[in-house]
This record gives structure tokens, C-alpha cells and sequence, in this order.
């Protein structure tokens, strides 16, 4: 039993929320620490989840006319210097190729820590005329960024996987446009194959993508009570086709300047699924997501193993041929017991037991993996029960991230009231905002939470008349969180 027992999660979740994650992560064999600090190592299951987050975004970005295509991952530092705001904005953050073999290199190589200033001067290469745009192009890369923050998998990394869409737009309509079509995609995904409900605003001024004329972000809540930027979308405005020189003919063959957008999601998505659905006995995904979506666990005797195995594997290649992912657990140097145990670290969402009972009654006992809610059902149509099942999984998760969230909205309107709340609470709180970031400093300073969003509508009145810090007219609402 004692080896049982290391196998399973030993960190409480409520308790060491930063070392059970750390934990699931590595139990549920998703990723593994690599041996240079900052990087980590994504092993089969949890690329598996990564390709399938990819496969919807990706999908959905082709249906909305946008094309993949791969730029280098190194940048020359002149390239980065033509845009100065990206230059300043990555400074400390940036890697710096010096040496090919033993030569140095007349000019250094930036590790790309976003691909803006490679791929903006080709665009506008081939931008000529109206005709050209809106040209969108996105690739599925790695980015490096030497940050100093503790590393945590797939929420921070010094590399890490992402998408990142560049597009060029004649006027700041389409511009606009397509940062919201890329922001509600976002939305989407969270929505409807994670599970997670988010909220959906815009950065501060003071903590845009440098050189963004808007940055607009997706933030989820993760179970600590803070917030994640879980996917951005910036409206670039003309500043990188200014710098990079995108401009095409209209149809008076005027010479006109384009507008230009940038948007991204990271394994970070990955990150926050993970710490929002899983418990003390591991991983928990959503059907959409997981590797395998049901495991059948036969139960036998020596004197039935064959009825019961072969009923098992039945219904296995039933579920298969409907494009379920199924995987029947037979094996024979594990008990039951041990199999369940290790099918809910992995996080499979729904368990099939089968043992002589289900057989002789033409039978399956189904268990839910979020709350282990357990009922019994026909053996026949066993593709549409499980669909069902599933779908009744993803509720309940979707469920019981949505009621969390509406309960850790709060509203304030003093300095010590924000600090009170979210200090007792965590979570988000609102108040009126002066739109200063000075006021931003006294609750950064005392307690590492700051203004993860405002709404994106710039019509509507801010919550409150005053800013809740300094007292002056509000012209926003703020949405005050601690980060990761
Ligand atoms: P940005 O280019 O800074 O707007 O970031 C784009 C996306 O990458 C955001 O959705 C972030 O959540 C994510 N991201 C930023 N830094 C990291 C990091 N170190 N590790 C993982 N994801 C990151």
C-alpha cells in the first residue's frame, strides 16, 4: 500500500495551492522540470492536451481567414530597434544569440520573445495595393523571455508554446474588428473547451504590449483567489506600420498607412485549466480536452475473467468506432482499486466499471471523475450514453467554475476597503477609477494586487462617480486582482 500512496497527490490544494499544482503537473505526468531552470518538459499527456487546444483555436482561425505560416525564431538587433517601444518593453527579458560555433556575430540574434518585428517587415513586403489586405497571417512557435519570476509549468516559463497572429488592416475598423473576432475566439475556447468562464476587458494604459494602441485581455480566476491573463489581443494602431513601413494604395492610388493588430494564447491556457479543475486526487479535465475521454476497469474473478473481459472490451471497440477516446485497462498486474486511483490522477472524466453483475444484466456502471457521482445504465447504445455522460461532466465543471466566479465579484470604494477585501478574499474587485496609475501603487505596494482589466465598453459610466484612491471624477471601472 505504501507505494500506492506515493503515487497519488500528497499536497492539499486548498492548503499549498503552489505545491499541489506543482504536484498534478508532474504525477498526472503532464511535464517534468528541465535540468536549466525556467524550462520545463512537456511530456506526451500533456502535449496531447496542448495539440487539442491548438486543433480548436487553429480551426477557427483558418474558418475566419487567417493563414499559418513560420518565421526564424532568431531576430537581428537592428530589426528589434526599429520598433523602440518592443526594444524597451523586452529589455531585460530579451535572449541574445552572440556566437555562431566560435565567431562572434557582426550583429546579435534576439531569441524571439514575440515575432512582431520579424514579421511586420514582410508584411509589409507584400502589402501593395487595397487589394492585399487584410492580410493575417499566425504562426504556432516557441517565444523566450528571461523572466526573473519564479518558474511555475506552463503558466511561466522562460520558453514557452503559443500562438501569436500578426494581421494588417486598411483603417482602424477592420483593425478593431479583427482584435475582438481574435479576443471572443479566446472567450470561446474558455468557454466552451475549458470550461471556464472569463472576463473579457482591456489593460490600463500604463500596462499595454509596448507600443499597443489597446491591449485587450481574456482574465480567469484560478481557485486561490487570484487572477490569470489567460490570452491577449492588441490593436497595434499604425505605430508598427509606421516603423516597419506598411502602407498600400487605395483605389484613388493614394498612399495610405495600415492599421495593424497582434494576438496570442500560451500553454498558460494549459496552466490555468489545470489549477482550476483539478482536486487532491490529481488532474481533472474537461471531456473536450483529455487524452483519453473513458477508461472501462474490468473486475474479475479467475473463474469469469474471459465473460468479463471480453464484455469490456466490447463496448471499448463500440465507444472507439463512435470516435470516443476509450482506453480498456485489463491489465492483469493491477488491482482494480490501483487502476482507479491512477486513472483519476490522470484525469480521465469518466470511469466504466465492469464486473459479472453488469454482465448479467446487460449493464454499465458509469463514475463521473469531478465528484464521482456513480449511476448504472444499459449496456446498449453505450456511444450515446457516454456522450451524455460526458456532456454532463463538462456542466458540472463549467458549473462549479461559474458559481466561484460570480461569488468573488466584490465591489469597493476605498483605498482600504480594496485592501480588505482582497486581502480577506482574494478574487477580483471593482471599483471607480480615475484612470491614473499612480493609484495603482499604494495597493500594488501593499499588497501585490493591481488593475488586471476595465470593461472594454468606453460608453459605459464608470461604477462609481469617484476614484475609490484619490477621490477624483472616476472615468472607469476597475477590476482589481493579485496576478500570476
Ligand atoms: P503578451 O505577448 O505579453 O501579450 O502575452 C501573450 C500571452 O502569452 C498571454 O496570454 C500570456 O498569458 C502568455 N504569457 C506571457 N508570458 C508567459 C510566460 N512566461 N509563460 C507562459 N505564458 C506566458
Amino acid at each position: 500500500m505504501s507505494g500506492e500512496q506515493e503515487l497519488g497527490i500528497t499536497e492539499s490544494k486548498e492548503h499549498s495551492t503552489g505545491e499541489w499544482y506543482a504536484e498534478v503537473v508532474q504525477k498526472a505526468e503532464l511535464a517534468d522540470y528541465a535540468p536549466m531552470g525556467g524550462f520545463i518538459v512537456t511530456r506526451p499527456r500533456g502535449y496531447a492536451v496542448w495539440e487539442r487546444i491548438q486543433d480548436h483555436l487553429d480551426g477557427w482561425f483558418k474558418d475566419t481567414g487567417v493563414d499559418n505560416a513560420y518565421f526564424p525564431m532568431f531576430i537581428p538587433e537592428s530589426f528589434l530597434e526599429r520598433e523602440k517601444d518592443i526594444v524597451e518593453g523586452f529589455d531585460p527579458e530579451v535572449a541574445w544569440v552572440t556566437h555562431g560555433g566560435y565567431d562572434e556575430l557582426e550583429e546579435r540574434l534576439a531569441v524571439r520573445p514575440t515575432s512582431e518585428s520579424i514579421i511586420t517587415p514582410f508584411i509589409a513586403d507584400w502589402v501593395r495595393s487595397h487589394r492585399d489586405l487584410p492580410m493575417r497571417l499566425n504562426q504556432w512557435c516557441s517565444v523566450v523571455r528571461w523572466e526573473a519570476t519564479e518558474t511555475k509549468p506552463f503558466f511561466r516559463t522562460k520558453e514557452f508554446l503559443w500562438q501569436e497572429g500578426h494581421t494588417a488592416h486598411r483603417d482602424e475598423d477592420g483593425a478593431w474588428d479583427e482584435t475582438m473576432t481574435r479576443l471572443d475566439q479566446y472567450e470561446r475556447l474558455y468557454e466552451d473547451v475549458m470550461a471556464m468562464p472569463a472576463l473579457k476587458g482591456r489593460k490600463p494604459e500604463h500596462d499595454k504590449f509596448p507600443g499597443a494602441h489597446t491591449t485587450t485581455t481574456i482574465e480567469t480566476l484560478m481557485p486561490d483567489g487570484k487572477s490569470v491573463q489567460a490570452a491577449t489581443s492588441h490593436y497595434l494602431g499604425t505605430s508598427f506600420a509606421e516603423a516597419f513601413d506598411i502602407t498600400y494604395a487605395d483605389e484613388d492610388e493614394e498612399e495610405q498607412t495600415a492599421h495593424t493588430t497582434s494576438w496570442g494564447l500560451s500553454w498558460r491556457s494549459m496552466g490555468a485549466l489545470i489549477m482550476l479543475h483539478s482536486d487532491d486526487q490529481g488532474l481533472v479535465l474537461p471531456p473536450t480536452l483529455a487524452p483519453t475521454q473513458v477508461v472501462i476497469v474490468p473486475i474479475w474473478q479467475e473463474d469469469n475473467k474471459e465473460v468479463v473481459v471480453e464484455y469490456a472490451a466490447d463496448a471499448a471497440a463500440e465507444l472507439d468506432e463512435a470516435g470516443i477516446r476509450v482506453n480498456l485497462d485489463d491489465r492483469d498486474n493491477r488491482n482494480p482499486g490501483f487502476k482507479y486511483n491512477e486513472w483519476e490522477l490522470k484525469g480521465v472524466p469518466l470511469r466504466i466499471e465492469v464486473g459479472p453483475n453488469e454482465v448479467d444484466d446487460e449493464e454499465l456502471t458509469l463514475v463521473h471523475r469531478p465528484d464521482g457521482e456513480t449511476s448504472v445504465e444499459d449496456r446498449a447504445d453505450v456511444a450515446d450514453t457516454v456522450e451524455e455522460h460526458l456532456d454532463t461532466v463538462y456542466a458540472k465543471l463549467y458549473a462549479s467554475a461559474e458559481e466561484t466566479l460570480e461569488g468573488e465579484i466584490r465591489e469597493a470604494d476605498s483605498r482600504e476597503e480594496i485592501l480588505g477585501t482582497i486581502g480577506q478574499h482574494g478574487g477580483y474587485v471593482k471599483t471607480g477609477w480615475c484612470g491614473d496609475e499612480d493609484c495603482e501603487d499604494p495597493i500594488k505596494d501593499a499588497l501585490a494586487a493591481e488593475i488586471v482589466m476595465v470593461p472594454l465598453d468606453r460608453e459605459e459610466e464608470p461604477l462609481h462617480d469617484e476614484c475609490a484612491i484619490c477621490g477624483e471624477d472616476a472615468q472607469d471601472t476597475a477590476y482589481w486582482a493579485k496576478t500570476y
